[in-house]
Protein backbone atom coordinates (compact mmCIF):
# COMPACT_ATOMS: atom_id res chain seq x y z
CA UNK A 1 0.00 0.00 0.00
CA UNK A 2 0.86 3.38 -1.05
CA UNK A 3 0.86 6.24 1.98
CA UNK A 4 1.21 9.88 2.08
CA UNK A 5 4.39 9.53 3.91
CA UNK A 6 5.96 7.51 0.76
CA UNK A 7 4.64 10.05 -1.90
CA UNK A 8 6.00 13.08 0.37
CA UNK A 9 8.43 15.77 -1.27
CA UNK A 10 11.55 17.05 0.60
CA UNK A 11 9.48 20.17 1.47
CA UNK A 12 6.77 17.77 2.77
CA UNK A 13 9.14 15.60 5.04
CA UNK A 14 10.37 19.20 6.72
CA UNK A 15 6.97 20.47 7.40
CA UNK A 16 5.94 17.07 8.58
CA UNK A 17 9.14 16.98 11.42
CA UNK A 18 7.78 20.07 12.69
CA UNK A 19 4.04 18.75 13.00
CA UNK A 20 5.59 15.73 14.71
CA UNK A 21 6.60 17.95 17.21
CA UNK A 22 3.96 20.30 17.88
CA UNK A 23 2.84 20.51 21.54
CA UNK A 24 -1.57 19.97 20.61
CA UNK A 25 -3.37 21.27 23.61
CA UNK A 26 -6.61 18.88 23.87
CA UNK A 27 -8.58 20.29 26.79
CA UNK A 28 -11.16 22.43 27.76
CA UNK A 29 -9.81 26.50 28.73
CA UNK A 30 -12.64 27.67 31.33
CA UNK A 31 -11.64 30.44 33.67
CA UNK A 32 -7.65 30.87 32.52
CA UNK A 33 -6.54 26.83 32.48
CA UNK A 34 -7.14 24.03 30.95
CA UNK A 35 -9.17 21.46 32.11
CA UNK A 36 -10.85 18.17 31.47
CA UNK A 37 -14.33 17.63 30.78
CA UNK A 38 -16.01 17.44 34.18
CA UNK A 39 -17.18 13.62 32.50
CA UNK A 40 -13.98 12.67 31.66
CA UNK A 41 -15.09 12.30 27.97
CA UNK A 42 -12.84 12.71 24.88
CA UNK A 43 -13.53 11.90 20.98
CA UNK A 44 -10.61 11.55 18.57
CA UNK A 45 -9.21 13.91 15.88
CA UNK A 46 -8.68 12.33 12.82
CA UNK A 47 -6.41 13.82 10.64
CA UNK A 48 -8.76 14.01 7.47
CA UNK A 49 -5.38 13.59 4.69
CA UNK A 50 -4.63 10.16 6.85
CA UNK A 51 -7.69 8.91 8.31
CA UNK A 52 -5.07 8.52 11.60
CA UNK A 53 -6.37 9.55 14.91
CA UNK A 54 -3.62 12.68 16.16
CA UNK A 55 -5.43 13.32 19.12
CA UNK A 56 -8.17 13.12 22.09
CA UNK A 57 -9.96 16.44 23.02
CA UNK A 58 -12.07 16.91 26.02
CA UNK A 59 -15.87 16.30 25.62
CA UNK A 60 -17.52 19.36 27.08
CA UNK A 61 -21.25 19.07 27.62
CA UNK A 62 -23.74 20.81 29.46
CA UNK A 63 -22.01 21.02 32.49
CA UNK A 64 -18.94 21.77 31.11
CA UNK A 65 -20.93 25.11 29.31
CA UNK A 66 -22.61 25.80 32.13
CA UNK A 67 -19.21 26.17 34.25
CA UNK A 68 -17.81 28.11 31.25
CA UNK A 69 -20.93 30.46 31.31
CA UNK A 70 -20.63 31.07 34.71
CA UNK A 71 -16.89 31.91 34.85
CA UNK A 72 -17.94 34.55 31.90
CA UNK A 73 -20.71 36.03 33.50
CA UNK A 74 -18.80 36.52 36.91
CA UNK A 75 -15.57 38.19 34.66
CA UNK A 76 -18.30 40.46 32.87
CA UNK A 77 -19.99 41.35 36.12
CA UNK A 78 -16.76 42.50 37.94
CA UNK A 79 -15.92 44.73 35.04
CA UNK A 80 -12.43 43.82 34.34
CA UNK A 81 -12.95 43.65 30.99
CA UNK A 82 -16.34 45.16 30.38
CA UNK A 83 -15.34 48.77 31.95
CA UNK A 84 -11.52 48.23 31.11
CA UNK A 85 -10.69 51.68 29.32
CA UNK A 86 -10.81 51.74 26.00
CA UNK A 87 -7.22 52.19 25.19
CA UNK A 88 -6.77 48.74 27.73
CA UNK A 89 -8.65 46.75 25.63
CA UNK A 90 -7.08 47.79 22.29
CA UNK A 91 -4.03 46.95 23.92
CA UNK A 92 -4.78 43.17 24.93
CA UNK A 93 -6.34 42.59 21.51
CA UNK A 94 -3.30 44.16 19.41
CA UNK A 95 -1.32 42.31 21.98
CA UNK A 96 -2.92 39.02 21.17
CA UNK A 97 -2.86 39.66 17.18
CA UNK A 98 1.22 40.30 17.26
CA UNK A 99 1.36 36.89 19.49
CA UNK A 100 -0.10 34.55 16.69
CA UNK A 101 1.56 36.36 14.13
CA UNK A 102 4.85 34.95 16.14
CA UNK A 103 3.03 31.85 16.48
CA UNK A 104 1.86 31.51 13.14
CA UNK A 105 3.76 28.50 11.75
CA UNK A 106 2.48 26.49 14.90
CA UNK A 107 -1.22 28.09 14.07
CA UNK A 108 -0.92 27.27 10.40
CA UNK A 109 0.02 23.46 11.13
CA UNK A 110 -2.47 23.02 13.61
CA UNK A 111 -5.20 24.41 11.21
CA UNK A 112 -3.79 21.82 8.16
CA UNK A 113 -3.34 18.60 10.67
CA UNK A 114 -6.94 18.95 11.89
CA UNK A 115 -9.35 20.00 8.96
CA UNK A 116 -6.71 19.10 5.66
CA UNK A 117 -6.52 22.22 3.75
CA UNK A 118 -3.42 22.89 2.51
CA UNK A 119 -0.46 24.31 4.58
CA UNK A 120 -0.10 26.85 2.20
CA UNK A 121 -3.87 27.78 2.39
CA UNK A 122 -3.15 27.73 6.21
CA UNK A 123 0.15 30.09 6.11
CA UNK A 124 -1.19 32.33 3.51
CA UNK A 125 -5.02 33.29 4.22
CA UNK A 126 -5.98 31.66 7.71
CA UNK A 127 -3.87 32.40 9.79
CA UNK A 128 -2.73 36.30 8.37
CA UNK A 129 -6.42 36.72 7.94
CA UNK A 130 -7.36 35.87 11.38
CA UNK A 131 -4.49 37.44 12.72
CA UNK A 132 -5.71 41.36 10.65
CA UNK A 133 -9.29 40.37 11.99
CA UNK A 134 -8.21 40.38 15.59
CA UNK A 135 -5.88 43.50 14.98
CA UNK A 136 -8.70 45.45 13.15
CA UNK A 137 -10.92 45.30 15.91
CA UNK A 138 -8.44 45.41 18.54
CA UNK A 139 -7.30 48.80 16.73
CA UNK A 140 -11.14 49.73 16.32
CA UNK A 141 -11.76 49.84 20.17
CA UNK A 142 -10.86 53.03 20.53
CA UNK A 143 -11.68 54.83 17.82
CA UNK A 144 -15.88 54.47 18.16
CA UNK A 145 -18.06 57.23 19.35
CA UNK A 146 -21.04 57.40 21.43
CA UNK A 147 -23.50 59.93 20.18
CA UNK A 148 -25.54 62.57 21.06
CA UNK A 149 -29.63 62.58 19.95
CA UNK A 150 -30.45 66.06 18.24
CA UNK A 151 -33.36 67.00 20.81
CA UNK A 152 -34.08 70.01 22.16
CA UNK A 153 -31.97 71.91 24.48
CA UNK A 154 -34.16 71.27 27.58
CA UNK A 155 -32.24 67.94 27.58
CA UNK A 156 -29.13 65.78 26.49
CA UNK A 157 -29.61 62.35 25.34
CA UNK A 158 -26.63 60.09 25.45
CA UNK A 159 -27.10 57.32 22.97
CA UNK A 160 -24.73 54.80 24.17
CA UNK A 161 -23.67 51.31 22.93
CA UNK A 162 -23.02 48.59 25.88
CA UNK A 163 -21.96 45.16 25.51
CA UNK A 164 -24.32 42.31 25.92
CA UNK A 165 -22.75 40.16 28.83
CA UNK A 166 -22.23 36.55 27.23
CA UNK A 167 -21.63 35.74 24.27
CA UNK A 168 -22.11 32.08 22.86
CA UNK A 169 -19.77 31.60 19.76
CA UNK A 170 -20.62 28.48 17.59
CA UNK A 171 -18.04 27.89 14.11
CA UNK A 172 -18.27 25.61 11.69
CA UNK A 173 -15.11 23.57 10.50
CA UNK A 174 -14.05 24.85 7.03
CA UNK A 175 -11.97 28.30 8.45
CA UNK A 176 -11.95 27.58 11.95
CA UNK A 177 -9.71 30.31 13.38
CA UNK A 178 -10.55 32.64 10.94
CA UNK A 179 -14.31 32.27 11.92
CA UNK A 180 -13.61 32.32 15.85
CA UNK A 181 -11.61 35.37 15.10
CA UNK A 182 -14.57 36.99 13.34
CA UNK A 183 -16.74 36.21 16.16
CA UNK A 184 -14.16 36.75 19.01
CA UNK A 185 -12.74 40.48 17.73
CA UNK A 186 -15.74 42.16 17.62
CA UNK A 187 -17.04 40.56 20.74
CA UNK A 188 -14.22 41.45 22.84
CA UNK A 189 -13.82 44.54 21.36
CA UNK A 190 -17.02 46.10 22.76
CA UNK A 191 -16.45 44.78 26.35
CA UNK A 192 -18.47 40.98 26.16
CA UNK A 193 -17.37 37.79 27.30
CA UNK A 194 -17.09 34.72 25.09
CA UNK A 195 -17.61 31.10 25.36
CA UNK A 196 -16.81 29.52 21.89
CA UNK A 197 -17.40 26.18 20.73
CA UNK A 198 -15.41 25.15 17.82
CA UNK A 199 -16.59 22.67 15.26
CA UNK A 200 -16.20 19.03 16.40
CA UNK A 201 -13.87 18.24 13.51
CA UNK A 202 -11.64 21.26 14.09
CA UNK A 203 -11.25 22.30 18.00
CA UNK A 204 -7.42 22.59 17.71
CA UNK A 205 -6.61 26.68 17.11
CA UNK A 206 -8.89 27.60 18.91
CA UNK A 207 -7.87 25.91 22.27
CA UNK A 208 -4.24 27.09 21.64
CA UNK A 209 -5.92 30.74 20.88
CA UNK A 210 -6.95 31.30 23.86
CA UNK A 211 -3.99 30.68 25.83
CA UNK A 212 -2.42 33.22 23.53
CA UNK A 213 -5.56 35.96 24.48
CA UNK A 214 -4.51 35.04 27.87
CA UNK A 215 -1.01 35.79 27.30
CA UNK A 216 -1.42 39.05 25.82
CA UNK A 217 -3.30 39.80 29.06
CA UNK A 218 -7.18 38.91 28.47
CA UNK A 219 -8.77 38.73 32.07
CA UNK A 220 -9.57 35.10 33.41
CA UNK A 221 -13.38 33.93 32.18
CA UNK A 222 -13.27 36.47 29.18
CA UNK A 223 -12.41 33.84 26.83
CA UNK A 224 -14.37 30.51 27.71
CA UNK A 225 -13.49 27.68 24.98
CA UNK A 226 -15.88 24.73 25.35
CA UNK A 227 -14.94 21.58 22.89
CA UNK A 228 -17.91 19.17 22.06
CA UNK A 229 -20.68 18.12 20.18
CA UNK A 230 -23.12 19.90 18.72
CA UNK A 231 -26.38 18.08 20.06
CA UNK A 232 -24.78 18.56 23.41
CA UNK A 233 -22.46 21.39 24.12
CA UNK A 234 -23.62 23.63 21.06
CA UNK A 235 -27.21 23.27 22.03
CA UNK A 236 -26.51 23.82 26.04
CA UNK A 237 -24.88 26.93 25.03
CA UNK A 238 -27.94 27.67 22.58
CA UNK A 239 -30.41 26.72 25.40
CA UNK A 240 -28.61 28.64 28.48
CA UNK A 241 -30.74 31.06 30.61
CA UNK A 242 -27.12 32.96 31.09
CA UNK A 243 -26.22 33.35 27.66
CA UNK A 244 -27.55 36.83 26.06
CA UNK A 245 -26.56 36.28 22.33
CA UNK A 246 -25.58 33.36 20.08
CA UNK A 247 -23.16 34.44 16.82
CA UNK A 248 -23.01 31.08 14.72
CA UNK A 249 -21.68 30.26 11.30
CA UNK A 250 -23.07 26.77 9.93
CA UNK A 251 -25.49 25.00 7.76
CA UNK A 252 -28.98 26.85 7.61
CA UNK A 253 -30.61 23.43 9.13
CA UNK A 254 -28.51 24.25 12.66
CA UNK A 255 -29.19 28.11 12.19
CA UNK A 256 -32.76 27.49 12.45
CA UNK A 257 -32.35 25.25 15.37
CA UNK A 258 -30.53 28.15 17.59
CA UNK A 259 -33.74 30.21 16.74
CA UNK A 260 -35.50 27.66 18.21
CA UNK A 261 -32.95 27.57 21.31
CA UNK A 262 -33.81 30.90 22.07
CA UNK A 263 -37.33 31.43 21.66
CA UNK A 264 -37.67 28.37 24.47
CA UNK A 265 -34.97 29.48 26.63
CA UNK A 266 -34.21 33.46 27.29
CA UNK A 267 -34.99 34.82 23.81
CA UNK A 268 -31.10 35.61 23.49
CA UNK A 269 -30.43 37.54 20.52
CA UNK A 270 -28.75 35.42 17.27
CA UNK A 271 -27.13 36.42 14.67
CA UNK A 272 -26.59 33.76 11.63
CA UNK A 273 -24.11 33.28 9.52
CA UNK A 274 -25.31 29.99 6.93
CA UNK A 275 -23.76 29.25 3.82
CA UNK A 276 -25.01 29.48 0.40
CA UNK A 277 -25.16 28.49 -3.37
CA UNK A 278 -23.75 31.23 -4.32
CA UNK A 279 -24.47 31.94 -8.61
CA UNK A 280 -21.91 33.44 -11.08
CA UNK A 281 -23.66 35.16 -14.40
CA UNK A 282 -21.39 35.44 -17.34
CA UNK A 283 -22.87 37.48 -19.61
CA UNK A 284 -21.67 37.17 -23.52
CA UNK A 285 -19.08 39.79 -23.62
CA UNK A 286 -17.68 39.11 -20.11
CA UNK A 287 -13.79 38.42 -19.92
CA UNK A 288 -13.60 34.48 -20.11
CA UNK A 289 -10.22 34.31 -19.17
CA UNK A 290 -10.60 35.85 -15.95
CA UNK A 291 -14.08 34.22 -15.46
CA UNK A 292 -12.70 30.89 -15.86
CA UNK A 293 -9.70 31.42 -13.35
CA UNK A 294 -12.71 32.74 -10.85
CA UNK A 295 -14.87 30.23 -11.55
CA UNK A 296 -12.33 27.29 -10.72
CA UNK A 297 -10.63 29.00 -7.43
CA UNK A 298 -14.46 30.06 -6.69
CA UNK A 299 -15.87 26.42 -5.84
CA UNK A 300 -12.12 24.88 -5.52
CA UNK A 301 -11.12 26.36 -3.44
CA UNK A 302 -10.76 24.86 0.15
CA UNK A 303 -12.08 21.53 -1.19
CA UNK A 304 -15.48 23.83 -2.27
CA UNK A 305 -15.66 23.67 1.43
CA UNK A 306 -16.48 27.65 1.63
CA UNK A 307 -20.29 29.31 2.65
CA UNK A 308 -19.49 31.54 -0.48
CA UNK A 309 -18.44 28.95 -2.80
CA UNK A 310 -19.76 29.96 -6.23
CA UNK A 311 -21.05 26.59 -7.09
CA UNK A 312 -23.68 27.73 -10.00
CA UNK A 313 -22.42 28.27 -13.22
CA UNK A 314 -25.03 30.66 -14.79
CA UNK A 315 -23.58 31.28 -18.34
CA UNK A 316 -24.73 32.60 -21.51
CA UNK A 317 -25.21 29.64 -24.31
CA UNK A 318 -22.95 31.82 -26.94
CA UNK A 319 -19.98 31.39 -24.58
CA UNK A 320 -20.46 27.91 -22.62
CA UNK A 321 -18.69 25.55 -24.47
CA UNK A 322 -15.23 28.04 -24.78
CA UNK A 323 -15.88 29.16 -20.90
CA UNK A 324 -16.56 25.50 -20.11
CA UNK A 325 -13.20 24.55 -21.83
CA UNK A 326 -11.09 27.67 -19.91
CA UNK A 327 -12.47 26.18 -16.70
CA UNK A 328 -11.79 22.58 -17.17
CA UNK A 329 -8.13 23.68 -18.20
CA UNK A 330 -7.40 25.79 -14.71
CA UNK A 331 -9.29 22.60 -12.79
CA UNK A 332 -7.13 20.26 -14.29
CA UNK A 333 -4.15 22.37 -11.98
CA UNK A 334 -6.04 21.92 -8.82
CA UNK A 335 -5.38 18.59 -7.73
CA UNK A 336 -5.78 16.87 -4.65
CA UNK A 337 -2.62 16.26 -2.37
CA UNK A 338 -0.54 15.99 0.86
CA UNK A 339 -2.10 18.84 3.00
CA UNK A 340 1.38 19.37 4.27
CA UNK A 341 3.21 19.79 1.41
CA UNK A 342 3.17 23.35 0.45
CA UNK A 343 2.76 22.39 -3.26
CA UNK A 344 -0.68 21.29 -2.77
CA UNK A 345 -3.45 23.52 -3.83
CA UNK A 346 -6.58 21.01 -2.57
CA UNK A 347 -6.52 19.12 0.09
CA UNK A 348 -8.38 16.52 2.47
CA UNK A 349 -12.73 16.79 2.53
CA UNK A 350 -13.12 17.36 6.43
CA UNK A 351 -14.16 14.04 7.53
CA UNK A 352 -15.52 10.61 6.49
CA UNK A 353 -19.17 11.84 6.77
CA UNK A 354 -18.71 14.44 4.60
CA UNK A 355 -16.90 12.67 2.30
CA UNK A 356 -20.05 10.86 1.52
CA UNK A 357 -22.10 14.00 1.68
CA UNK A 358 -19.85 14.85 -1.30
CA UNK A 359 -20.01 11.85 -3.43
CA UNK A 360 -23.49 11.46 -2.80
CA UNK A 361 -24.37 15.10 -4.30
CA UNK A 362 -21.83 13.32 -7.01
CA UNK A 363 -24.76 10.46 -7.77
CA UNK A 364 -27.31 12.65 -7.62
CA UNK A 365 -26.64 14.95 -10.24
CA UNK A 366 -26.16 11.65 -12.32
CA UNK A 367 -29.47 10.51 -11.05
CA UNK A 368 -30.96 13.61 -12.09
CA UNK A 369 -29.97 13.54 -15.68
CA UNK A 370 -26.73 15.95 -15.17
CA UNK A 371 -23.47 15.52 -17.51
CA UNK A 372 -20.75 15.13 -15.71
CA UNK A 373 -18.05 16.93 -16.99
CA UNK A 374 -14.81 16.36 -15.55
CA UNK A 375 -13.89 14.37 -12.29
CA UNK A 376 -16.70 12.91 -10.07
CA UNK A 377 -14.68 10.21 -8.03
CA UNK A 378 -12.99 10.05 -4.63
CA UNK A 379 -9.14 9.69 -5.12
CA UNK A 380 -5.65 8.90 -3.20
CA UNK A 381 -7.77 6.58 -1.54
CA UNK A 382 -4.38 4.38 -0.59
CA UNK A 383 -3.40 7.50 1.84
CA UNK A 384 -6.20 6.55 4.52
CA UNK A 385 -7.28 10.05 3.62
CA UNK A 386 -10.80 11.74 1.87
CA UNK A 387 -9.80 13.21 -1.33
CA UNK A 388 -12.04 14.18 -3.99
CA UNK A 389 -11.15 15.50 -7.33
CA UNK A 390 -12.46 18.87 -8.82
CA UNK A 391 -15.60 17.74 -10.33
CA UNK A 392 -17.46 20.14 -13.08
CA UNK A 393 -21.43 18.90 -13.56
CA UNK A 394 -23.24 20.57 -17.15
CA UNK A 395 -26.74 21.09 -18.24
CA UNK A 396 -27.86 21.03 -14.74
CA UNK A 397 -31.33 22.33 -14.17
CA UNK A 398 -31.59 24.69 -11.60
CA UNK A 399 -34.43 22.37 -9.66
CA UNK A 400 -31.99 19.49 -9.45
CA UNK A 401 -30.83 18.87 -5.96
CA UNK A 402 -27.02 19.67 -7.03
CA UNK A 403 -28.43 23.13 -8.18
CA UNK A 404 -30.38 23.87 -4.75
CA UNK A 405 -28.68 22.06 -2.16
CA UNK A 406 -25.16 23.39 -0.43
CA UNK A 407 -23.09 20.69 -1.10
CA UNK A 408 -19.55 21.62 0.61
CA UNK A 409 -17.18 19.95 -1.78
CA UNK A 410 -15.54 20.45 -4.55
CA UNK A 411 -18.47 20.32 -7.11
CA UNK A 412 -19.63 22.52 -9.98
CA UNK A 413 -23.49 23.26 -11.44
CA UNK A 414 -23.62 24.99 -14.93
CA UNK A 415 -26.70 26.12 -16.20
CA UNK A 416 -26.79 27.37 -19.55
CA UNK A 417 -29.78 30.42 -19.86
CA UNK A 418 -30.31 32.42 -23.09
CA UNK A 419 -32.40 35.23 -21.95
CA UNK A 420 -31.17 37.41 -19.65
CA UNK A 421 -33.78 37.77 -17.37
CA UNK A 422 -33.93 34.27 -17.40
CA UNK A 423 -31.00 34.08 -15.53
CA UNK A 424 -31.64 36.69 -13.05
CA UNK A 425 -34.63 34.85 -11.94
CA UNK A 426 -32.49 31.97 -11.94
CA UNK A 427 -29.66 33.30 -10.05
CA UNK A 428 -32.77 34.66 -7.34
CA UNK A 429 -34.33 31.19 -7.23
CA UNK A 430 -32.50 29.91 -4.31
CA UNK A 431 -33.33 29.82 -0.30
CA UNK A 432 -29.62 30.94 0.03
CA UNK A 433 -28.52 34.85 -0.72
CA UNK A 434 -25.13 34.94 0.20
CA UNK A 435 -22.77 35.74 -2.43
CA UNK A 436 -22.89 36.57 -6.61
CA UNK A 437 -21.35 37.45 -9.21
CA UNK A 438 -21.43 39.10 -12.69
CA UNK A 439 -19.06 38.85 -15.47
CA UNK A 440 -19.65 42.05 -17.91
CA UNK A 441 -18.03 44.49 -19.48
CA UNK A 442 -21.05 46.04 -19.92
CA UNK A 443 -21.06 48.67 -16.62
CA UNK A 444 -24.73 49.93 -16.68
CA UNK A 445 -25.45 45.52 -17.05
CA UNK A 446 -23.08 45.08 -14.05
CA UNK A 447 -25.06 48.09 -12.15
CA UNK A 448 -27.97 46.68 -13.09
CA UNK A 449 -27.66 42.70 -11.69
CA UNK A 450 -25.40 44.30 -8.97
CA UNK A 451 -29.04 45.90 -7.36
CA UNK A 452 -31.16 42.93 -8.67
CA UNK A 453 -29.28 40.07 -7.24
CA UNK A 454 -30.23 39.08 -3.71
CA UNK A 455 -27.51 38.84 -1.94
CA UNK A 456 -25.27 39.74 0.61
CA UNK A 457 -22.05 40.42 -1.17
CA UNK A 458 -22.10 40.85 -4.99
CA UNK A 459 -18.73 40.93 -6.98
CA UNK A 460 -18.15 42.05 -10.31
CA UNK A 461 -15.87 40.76 -12.55
CA UNK A 462 -14.40 38.90 -9.54
CA UNK A 463 -14.99 36.27 -7.09
CA UNK A 464 -13.98 36.15 -3.53
CA UNK A 465 -12.75 39.50 -2.90
CA UNK A 466 -12.72 41.46 0.32
CA UNK A 467 -10.99 42.04 3.16
CA UNK A 468 -11.76 42.80 6.99
CA UNK A 469 -13.56 46.25 6.16
CA UNK A 470 -15.87 45.05 3.96
CA UNK A 471 -19.42 43.48 5.81
CA UNK A 472 -20.12 39.59 4.84
CA UNK A 473 -23.41 37.83 5.95
CA UNK A 474 -26.07 36.53 3.80
CA UNK A 475 -29.62 37.59 2.68
CA UNK A 476 -33.02 35.01 2.70
CA UNK A 477 -31.52 31.46 4.56
CA UNK A 478 -28.47 32.18 4.31
CA UNK A 479 -28.85 34.18 7.33
CA UNK A 480 -28.91 37.97 9.16
CA UNK A 481 -26.22 39.96 11.08
CA UNK A 482 -23.03 40.43 9.53
CA UNK A 483 -19.22 39.59 10.24
CA UNK A 484 -15.98 41.40 9.49
CA UNK A 485 -16.04 45.44 9.04
CA UNK A 486 -16.49 48.02 11.63
CA UNK A 487 -20.55 47.33 11.16
CA UNK A 488 -19.65 43.85 13.48
CA UNK A 489 -19.78 45.88 16.46
CA UNK A 490 -22.94 47.04 16.24
CA UNK A 491 -24.56 43.28 16.71
CA UNK A 492 -22.88 42.70 20.36
CA UNK A 493 -24.08 45.41 21.45
CA UNK A 494 -27.44 47.13 22.34
CA UNK A 495 -28.24 50.90 22.36
CA UNK A 496 -28.75 52.60 25.63
CA UNK A 497 -30.34 56.10 25.54
CA UNK A 498 -29.74 58.05 28.56
CA UNK A 499 -32.38 61.37 28.88
CA UNK A 500 -31.30 64.19 30.91
CA UNK A 501 -32.90 67.04 31.89
CA UNK A 502 -31.48 69.99 31.86
CA UNK A 503 -34.23 72.43 32.56
CA UNK A 504 -35.13 75.26 30.18
P1 LIG B 1 -23.20 22.30 11.33
O1 LIG B 1 -23.79 21.07 11.87
O2 LIG B 1 -24.08 23.43 11.02
O3 LIG B 1 -22.08 22.80 12.38
C1 LIG B 1 -21.74 24.11 12.69
C2 LIG B 1 -21.55 24.25 14.19
O4 LIG B 1 -22.80 24.00 14.85
C3 LIG B 1 -20.58 23.24 14.77
O5 LIG B 1 -19.86 23.81 15.84
C4 LIG B 1 -21.51 22.15 15.25
O6 LIG B 1 -20.96 21.32 16.22
C5 LIG B 1 -22.66 22.95 15.79
N1 LIG B 1 -23.88 22.16 15.88
C6 LIG B 1 -24.22 21.06 15.13
N2 LIG B 1 -25.42 20.57 15.50
C7 LIG B 1 -25.85 21.37 16.51
C8 LIG B 1 -27.02 21.37 17.32
N3 LIG B 1 -27.96 20.44 17.19
N4 LIG B 1 -27.13 22.34 18.26
C9 LIG B 1 -26.17 23.26 18.42
N5 LIG B 1 -25.05 23.30 17.71
C10 LIG B 1 -24.88 22.37 16.75
O7 LIG B 1 -22.33 21.94 10.10
P2 LIG B 1 -21.61 20.52 9.87
O8 LIG B 1 -22.35 19.40 10.50
O9 LIG B 1 -20.24 20.66 10.32
O10 LIG B 1 -21.73 20.41 8.30
C11 LIG B 1 -22.95 20.04 7.67
C12 LIG B 1 -23.23 20.91 6.49
O11 LIG B 1 -23.38 22.26 6.93
C13 LIG B 1 -22.15 21.00 5.44
O12 LIG B 1 -22.19 20.02 4.51
C14 LIG B 1 -22.42 22.35 4.84
O13 LIG B 1 -23.40 22.26 3.86
C15 LIG B 1 -22.93 23.16 5.98
N6 LIG B 1 -21.88 24.01 6.55
C16 LIG B 1 -21.91 25.31 6.26
C17 LIG B 1 -20.94 26.14 6.78
C18 LIG B 1 -20.93 27.59 6.46
O14 LIG B 1 -19.96 28.28 6.70
N7 LIG B 1 -21.99 28.12 5.95
C19 LIG B 1 -19.94 25.66 7.58
C20 LIG B 1 -19.94 24.29 7.89
C21 LIG B 1 -20.93 23.49 7.36
P3 LIG B 1 -20.33 19.90 15.75
O15 LIG B 1 -19.22 20.21 14.87
O16 LIG B 1 -19.90 19.28 17.00
O17 LIG B 1 -21.42 19.14 15.06
MG1 LIG C 1 -21.52 18.63 12.83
Amino acid sequence: MTTMTDLETPEARDVRRLADGLDIRTRAWIDGAYVDAASGETFPRINPATGIEIARVAAGDAEDVDRAVRGARAAFESGVWAHAAPAKRKKVLVRLARLMEEHADELALLETLDMGKPIRDSHRVDVPLATQCIAYYGEAVDKVYDEVAPTDRSAVVMVLREPLGVVGAVVPWNFPLMMASWKIGPALATGNSVVLKPAEQSPLTALRLAELAAEAGLPDGVLQVVPGFGETAGQAIGRHPDVDMITFTGSTEVGKLFLRYSGESNMKRVALECGGKSPHVVLPDADLDAAATAIAWGVFYNQGEVCNAGSRLLVHEDVREPLLERVVKVSERIRPGDPLDPKTRMGAIVDETQLGRVLGYIESGQQEGARLHLGGNQVLEDSGGYFVEPTIFDAVSNEMTIAREEIFGPVLSTIGFTDEEDALRIANDSVYGLAAAVWTKDVSKAHRYARALRAGVVWVNTFDAGDITSPFGGFKQSGFGRDKSIHALDKFTDLKAVWINVGS
